[in-house]
């Protein structure tokens, strides 16, 4: 037999509950954008009565938007739809949604490998010109030219100068100038490569590594230097990248402390064993020649400012 009392109970809570739900249904479609939907469209009330879960669902995520809360799809806006006599909620990407995707597309065109995270927001427009107004023009010139016709040879630049100046700086913008246009680029830093590529040796993904950086649309070769270069390093690793740089003419940037004369003297020509290798060296010196022109940055050190 039924407990009836359990009925009873069970039958004042649907009640309870249909009456709630008929409030919260009133409640949507007083929403004067929901007003506004049902009299374009002219709905009828079966019409209307079908539609109830949809137009609480569109007003419920609405709200829940307005007030700062998160909804179950977050960065989607709902819109009303009417399809079929009925009424739909279609979602869509807010403009913050799509802007932020943008952005974040921009970004994934500048690959860095140990680049300090604050180079992923230079930009060229905040680049301090005063006394660097030749590089300045450069990097623009370069931007301009590379996005006009990317088939078309340009150097990249070496850029020279002391501790601090801004050359990483620089370079960032320069690949975040490349990314906003569509364009990608990978910049590393070059002593960090050189430990990273040296650690790989005994696992067989050199190769891979090489030539994922020598085929770069855009390379950046950051603080080359810097460190003290092997044989194997300068010919099989640096070398094979420029090599491959300058037969298919892919433009090339570097930044260093060094100028070209001294990164040839002080850096390329003599091993990490203190061996002299001017021809090997040479060799080197003219890749880098050939595909980047040197500038010189001067500018207060901006790391103890
Ligand atoms: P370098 O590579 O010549 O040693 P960096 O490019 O690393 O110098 O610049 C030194 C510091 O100054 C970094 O923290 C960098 O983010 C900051 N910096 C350089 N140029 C600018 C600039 N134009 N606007 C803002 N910060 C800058
Ligand atoms: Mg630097």
């Amino acid at each position: 037999m039924k407990d009836v009392g359990e009925e009873m109970a069970q039958q004042m809570r649907n009640r309870n509950w249909m009456k709630n739900y008929k409030e919260l249904i009133d409640d949507a479609f007083s929403d004067e954008e929901v007003k506004r939907f049902v009299a374009k469209n002219q709905m009828s009330q079966s019409e209307l009565a079908r539609s109830a879960s949809k137009v609480y669902e569109f007003v419920t995520i609405k709200r829940q938007i307005e007030n700062g809360e998160v909804t179950p799809a977050p960065g989607y806006q709902p819109q009303l739809v009417y399809n079929n006599h009925l009424i739909d909620v279609s979602y869509v990407p807010s403009d913050e949604l799509v802007k932020n995707q943008k952005l974040a597309e921009i970004k994934s065109r500048v690959r860095t490998l140990n680049m300090p995270k604050a180079i992923r927001n230079a930009q060229l427009a905040d680049f301090d010109i005063v006394g660097r107004e030749e590089i300045a023009q450069a990097a623009v010139d370069f931007i301009d030219g590379y996005t006009t016709n990317p088939n078309k040879f340009i150097k990249g630049m070496y850029i020279q100068g002391s501790f601090g100046v801004g050359k990483t700086y620089l370079l960032g913008a320069i690949a975040n100038g490349l990314a906003e246009e569509g364009f990608r680029s990978t910049m590393l830093h070059f002593p960090s490569f050189a430990v990273e590529i040296k650690n790989a040796i005994g696992t067989n993904s050199v190769i891979g590594k090489i030539d994922s950086i020598k085929k770069s649309p855009v390379l950046m070769l950051d603080d080359i230097g810097a460190d003290q270069l092997s044989s194997w390093l300068r010919d099989d690793v640096l070398g094979i990248i420029l090599q491959y740089r300058m037969q298919e003419e892919l433009p090339t940037f570097f930044s260093s402390n060094l100028s070209l004369k001294d990164l040839l003297t002080q850096y390329l020509t003599v091993n990490n064993r203190g061996e002299a290798e001017p021809l090997k060296a040479r060799r080197i010196m003219e890749r880098i020649i050939y595909l980047s022109k040197e500038y010189t940055m001067i500018g207060k050190n901006r790391r103890h400012s």
